[in-house]
């Protein structure tokens, strides 16, 4: 028999607009890109796609992620004043913070990412569902 994970009841989290999942966190620091967030951000730069992708990306294992300038000191490049310079087009990647499967297990959860986001146990509680649609939708 399974045990039922922690998120079994659901989890309060309301974003607090505090940039801090925007961040460099060691091995957690880069904002990958989907397809569809490289045709957006395309878009939103009006320019091609292989353009926005030299201009503003680069590879790890194959995938697609935001350039890390060292002058960011390992933030996100469109981080300015604790703000997304991006928001409406911002990745998936950070549309579904903080429900990640890296952040999933208990000891991840209670010892980083609790502490570390001020939006965990504020505002409203997404369902066990609402949480496992989103981890699903991180394996297309
Ligand atoms: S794209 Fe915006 S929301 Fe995503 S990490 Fe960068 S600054 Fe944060």
């Amino acid at each position: 028999m399974s045990r039922k994970p922690f998120y079994a009841e659901g989890i309060k989290f309301e974003c607090q607009g505090s940039g801090k999942c925007c961040t460099s966190r060691g091995s957690y620091g880069f904002v990958y890109l989907t397809d569809d967030d490289q045709k957006r951000f395309a878009k939103y730069f009006k320019l091609t796609r292989m353009q926005f992708k030299k201009q503003y990306c680069g590879t790890k294992d194959g995938n697609v992620h935001l350039l890390d300038p060292v002058e960011n000191k390992g933030d996100c490049m469109f981080l300015e004043d604790k703000k997304c310079t991006v928001y409406e087009a911002r990745p998936q990647h950070c549309r579904t913070w903080p429900f990640w499967p890296e952040n999933m297990s208990p000891r991840v959860w209670n010892k980083e990412i609790a502490t570390f986001c001020p939006g965990v146990g504020k505002g409203k509680v997404h369902t066990f569902e609402e949480i496992k649609k989103v981890l699903d939708s991180h394996k297309d």
